[in-house]
């Protein structure tokens, strides 16, 4: 869906999906990336668009927190890791001259904007890592994303956190305002030992698959706490190149394809 017919920079980009959680620190960014990781391993073009105000840490876990943005003549350019496209607002806010912009009244508007303002070129898939929770501001920016073409949400939850009412507001906004989901992760879904790679279920586990039932939501998967998965994303390393014989490899590899087959239905 787009406000009107010219695309302008997401011309070229096949599939928009705002990833989302209702609440901080279940690891929607971490999702983003890996799925976004996979998704590239498995010969997609893939760009990754960081609009979590609350935390913009998509650079950091990339590697490219340090990394200085430039505008071409047709917006920002997305920064490059391998094949990978990478746009965060952090890279403006860091900048105290830019972030004069994200201030304001408009500033949902600005951010929902900000989507088409990188010069993403040719994608097949675009993660947009959104502001996790569902306080009217949130709702906003996730309005102002919805005004493109947005292909669908993913929904990343923590199994206790099912039973917090936020998970179940994120999907009543998609289902009033139209965005499709593709389905639920649950994410920190048991601990694998780093000694002897064995799972063990810490919090319970099911909360994911039970609220997709419930909500008539399709479950993409369960990704366990794995020690080496954090270690990985705060060294900015690739974590499916490093371990590609884990079975949090497995599981993440295992949602990037029920999502590209979810996007070719
Ligand atoms: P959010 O984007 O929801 O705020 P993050 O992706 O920043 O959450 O994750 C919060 C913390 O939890 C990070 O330190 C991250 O490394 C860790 N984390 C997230 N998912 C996992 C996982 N499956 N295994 C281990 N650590 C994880």
């Amino acid at each position: 869906m787009e406000v009107n017919g010219d695309r302008g920079n997401l011309e070229k980009v096949q599939h928009v999906l705002l990833v989302l959680s209702g609440k901080g620190g279940v690891g929607k960014s971490t999702i983003t990336t890996q799925l976004a990781l996979a998704l590239l391993h498995a010969g997609k073009k893939v760009g990754v668009l960081d609009v979590d105000l609350c935390g913009p840490s998509i650079p950091r876990m990339l590697g490219v927190h340090e990394c200085e943005v430039h505008q071409c003549d047709s917006g920002w350019v997305p920064v490059r890791v391998g094949s990978l496209s990478v746009m965060s607002i952090g890279f403006l806010l860091d900048h105290p001259d830019d972030a004069i912009i994200w201030r304001g009244p408009k500033k949902s508007a600005l951010i929902g904007q900000f989507v088409s303002d990188v010069a993403w070129g040719e994608l097949d898939v675009l993660l947009v890592d959104t502001p996790p929770g569902t306080s009217d501001e949130h709702l906003a920016v996730l309005e102002n994303l919805k005004k493109h073409r947005v292909d669908g949400a993913i929904l990343v939850t923590t199994p206790q956190a099912v039973s917090v009412g936020d998970v179940r507001r994120e999907i009543t906004f998609c289902k009033r305002t139209g965005v499709k989901i593709l389905g639920i992760v649950e994410n920190m879904s048991g601990f694998v030992c780093p000694h002897c790679s064995e799972c063990s279920s810490i919090f319970s586990t099911g909360g994911g698959e039970e609220l997709a039932k419930l909500t008539g939501s399709h479950f993409l998967g369960s990704v366990p706490l794995d020690p080496l998965l954090s270690a990985s994303v705060e060294e900015g390393r690739d974590f499916l190149q490093t371990f590609p014989e884990s079975a949090t490899y497995g599981a993440i590899r295992g949602i990037a394809d029920t999502v590209l087959n979810s996007l070719q239905d």
